[in-house]
């Protein structure tokens, strides 16, 4: 694949996911512009060349794509654009956390978001969701937790090790639902363990969270061979116990960490950099959508939309106490 193939597949990767403005990453900025000079014609292309300073010296912004508003999916938008706490967002690193210097930021940046912007509404705070399921008699996340480890809903059990029901505060206000055990944490039985959960765990005391304040759990219950995307059946079998969980929890807020947690709980296809940066609403619930860490690991351009939204999320919950 030649440079612009590459950096075509980039951008139309980067436009699927809602994002309107980029930066390079995979390819040399060389290359890159390499590439769009080969789209001009060919005299415009040399006289570029020729007018074009030091390139190494040429300030990132200019090879930025022009803004582009995305489409609106917020039904009854209210206007936010927290443009000051943008500007201040702290470095979510991949690979390390500053976390005080974060939780600083953060205070400092605490006022800048005053109103949510309403995204979609799944269910109504008086839904019959709950009622239909079929663990509704089930009274404790323990006792549900022993039903998923003996569960044969869907074939998912005879591939995998363990069953990961899910961890933490059984009264948590914030509740973390990724996509599907991996390779960690069908050995272990635990939700978000290895370099992905440690992130998680990073994240979370950003915005003054332990593991063991929030409940980490994921879609499904069993990891899927291979690791492969959960197939609809699967996803069927399994959301009762979401869903049950998500009863018994009652948390203030749903943070949904990934493009297929986010699409299964709001029902719908739109890309994840869409459904990003409002409040949803799951059956009353305030539902806030971010990357899965484990794609924050391999892209970390995310690191500041990720911290966007995790700041969101202590906003809501905050909120919610006042
Ligand atoms: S993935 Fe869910 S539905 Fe399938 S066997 Fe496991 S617990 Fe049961």
């Amino acid at each position: 694949m030649d440079g612009r193939e590459r950096l075509r597949a980039y951008l139309e990767q980067r436009r699927e996911l809602g994002e309107s403005e980029f930066v390079l990453d995979g390819m040399s900025i060389d290359e890159a512009l390499s590439a769009i000079d080969k789209l001009r014609p060919a005299t415009a292309a040399k006289s570029s060349q020729a007018s074009r300073p030091q390139q190494a010296t040429r300030p990132l912004e200019a090879r930025r794509a022009p803004r582009v508003a995305p489409p609106a999916v917020q039904r009854d938008p209210v206007p936010v654009a927290p443009a000051r706490a943008a500007d201040r967002v702290p470095e979510v690193h991949a690979e390390s956390l500053h976390v005080s210097e974060e939780r600083a930021q953060f205070r400092a940046g605490e006022d800048a978001m005053k109103t949510e912007t309403q995204g979609l509404v799944v269910g109504n705070a008086n839904g019959t969701l709950f009622e239909q399921n079929p663990f509704h008699s089930v009274r404790s996340i323990n006792s549900l937790a022993t039903l998923i480890e003996e569960c044969t809903r869907c074939p998912l059990y005879k591939t995998a090790k363990h069953a990961v029901p899910g961890t933490g505060d059984q009264s948590a206000e914030l509740m973390c639902v990724g996509e599907a055990p991996g390779a960690n944490e069908d050995e272990t039985g635990q939700p978000f363990v290895g370099q992905a959960g440690g992130l998680l765990t990073k994240i979370l005391a950003a915005i003054d969270l332990t593991r063991d304040q929030v409940f980490i759990t994921n879609v499904l219950k069993h990891r899927p061979p291979g690791n492969r995307n959960p197939a609809p059946n699967e996803v069927e079998a399994c959301s009762p116990y979401l869903v049950r969980q998500i009863q018994m929890i009652k948390p203030k807020v749903i943070l949904a960490l990934g493009t297929f947690a986010a699409q299964t709980l709001l029902e719908t296809k739109t890309p994840i950099g869409k459904l990003r940066g409002a409040v949803h609403r799951y059956y009353g619930i305030p539902l806030i959508v971010t990357y899965h860490p484990a794609a924050l690991l391999r892209n970390p351009a995310w690191k500041r939309p990720t911290w966007e939204d995790v700041k969101l999320a202590r906003h809501v919950l905050d909120s919610a106490k006042s």
